[in-house]
C-alpha cells in the first residue's frame, strides 16, 4: 500500500482525498518510480477542486510532475535507483500522476535528473519553472537579446513568473514584473525585477496599438493581459504565451503582427519533445541561480496539498509549492 491523492467522480459527485492506494492499481508502464517529491502547479488546482476540466478518467491520482528513484524497469535506459524526472506527457490527467507515493510511467517520458540538482530542487523548479525555461528558449530562438530591451513577465509572483523573471535575470535581461499584489514588491526584485508593474494597468481592453515598450514578453494570464502585452510590444519582438490565470480568450487584434511583424509564440510542456525538454532541464541546471530556489519555494506535506488548491487558484500562493509526498 501507498499513500496518495485520489480524484473520484460517480454519482456521490467530484472529490479529492488523501488515501492508502494498492499497488495492484497502478497504470501500466515499464518504469515504477518511488516518488520522493511532486509539487502544485495551477493545473493540479484546478484537478483537485474540479474548477477547470483537466481530469479526463477517473478515479485518477493527480499531479503534472515527479522526481523519484527508479524501483523497477524494464525500459532500457533506466535501472533501479536512478534519479529521475518526469513533466507533462498527460499524468495527473489521463495516466496517474505525482501526487502519490508511488507512480508507474513510461520511461520514454522520464527524463534523468540533472545533477546539479537535487530530487527536492528539481520540483522547487517543477512544470512551471520547466515551462518557463521553454519561453527563455523561445525568445532567444527567435533572436531576443539582453541588448533588444526590456522583457515583460506577467503573472510574476507565481510559479512560471518567479522562475522566468530569474533564469531572464541571470542571463542579463532586465525583467519588468506585472503582478497584483504590491507586497511581493520586494521579492521580485529579489529575485531581478528592475520594476513592478500593477496587473490591474493590463487587465481591461486597451488599443490595438501602444506605445512601443517590450523586447520580449512571458505571458501567464492570457486574455486581455496578453492583448494588451502584444500591443505594446516593440517591432520585430516576441511574445511567449503558455497561461490563462487570467483567462482563455485572447481578445486582442492583428494590429501588432501585421503593422510591427510581432511574434507570438505558443509555448506547451505537456507534449513537448524530449530534445527540447532536455534542453530546457540543462539550461535550468546552468542558467538558474540554485541560491533563489529557497525564496522561490515552500514545501508541504501530502495532507497539505487539497486545502492549498483553492488558495493558488485564488493567486494566494507565491513561487512554488514542493510536495514531499512522503511527509
Ligand atoms: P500560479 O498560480 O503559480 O501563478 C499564476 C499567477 O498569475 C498568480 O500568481 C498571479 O500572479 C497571476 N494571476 C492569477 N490570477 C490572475 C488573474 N485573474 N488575472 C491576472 N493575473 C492573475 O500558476 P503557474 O505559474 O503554475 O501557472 C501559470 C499559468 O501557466 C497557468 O495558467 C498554467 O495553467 C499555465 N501553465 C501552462 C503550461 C504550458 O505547458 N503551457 C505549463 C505550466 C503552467 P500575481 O499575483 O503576481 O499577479
Amino acid at each position: 500500500m501507498f499513500k496518495g491523492i485520489l480524484i473520484e467522480k460517480d454519482e456521490a459527485g467530484y472529490r479529492a482525498a488523501l488515501t492508502d492506494l494498492d499497488e495492484g492499481r497502478l497504470p501500466e508502464g515499464d518504469v515504477t518510480v518511488r516518488v520522493s517529491h511532486s509539487t502544485l502547479n495551477y493545473k493540479d488546482a484546478l484537478a483537485i477542486t474540479g474548477k477547470g476540466p483537466v481530469v479526463r478518467a477517473f478515479p485518477m491520482v493527480p499531479g503534472i510532475d515527479l522526481t523519484g528513484t527508479v524501483a523497477h524497469s524494464t525500459h532500457p535506459d533506466y535501472k533501479a535507483g536512478d534519479a529521475v524526472i518526469l513533466n507533462g506527457w498527460g499524468v495527473g490527467e489521463t495516466h496517474w500522476g505525482g501526487l502519490a507515493q508511488k507512480a508507474r510511467v513510461n520511461g520514454n517520458w522520464l527524463v534523468p535528473l540533472p545533477a546539479q540538482f537535487t530530487l527536492q530542487q528539481a520540483m522547487a523548479i517543477g512544470t512551471a519553472g520547466y515551462t518557463a525555461m521553454l519561453c527563455v528558449l523561445a525568445l532567444e530562438r527567435h533572436g531576443v537579446t539582453p541588448a533588444d530591451g526590456e522583457i515583460v513577465v506577467t503573472g510574476a509572483a507565481g510559479g512560471v513568473g518567479s522562475v522566468a523573471t530569474a533564469v531572464l535575470t541571470r542571463l542579463g535581461y532586465r525583467v519588468v514584473a506585472v503582478s497584483g499584489r504590491p507586497a511581493e514588491t520586494d521579492y521580485l526584485k529579489q529575485l531581478g525585477a528592475v520594476e513592478v508593474l500593477d496587473r490591474a494597468t493590463f487587465a481591461t481592453p486597451g488599443k490595438p496599438l501602444g506605445r512601443e515598450r517590450w523586447a520580449g514578453a512571458v505571458d501567464v494570464v492570457g486574455s486581455h493581459t496578453l492583448a494588451n502585452v502584444c500591443a505594446t510590444t516593440k517591432y520585430r519582438g516576441v511574445v511567449t504565451a503558455c497561461g490563462l490565470a487570467g483567462g482563455m480568450d485572447f481578445p486582442g487584434t492583428v494590429a501588432p503582427f501585421i503593422l510591427r511583424g510581432v511574434t507570438l509564440v505558443g509555448i506547451d510542456s505537456v507534449m513537448c519533445p524530449r530534445p527540447e525538454r532536455l534542453e530546457a532541464w540543462r539550461r535550468l541546471a546552468s542558467d538558474l541561480d540554485v541560491a533563489k530556489l529557497a525564496t522561490i519555494s515552500q514545501e508541504v506535506g501530502l495532507s497539505d496539498v487539497l486545502p492549498l488548491a483553492s488558495k493558488l487558484l485564488n493567486g494566494e500562493v507565491r513561487g512554488r509549492v514542493i510536495v514531499d509526498v512522503n511527509r
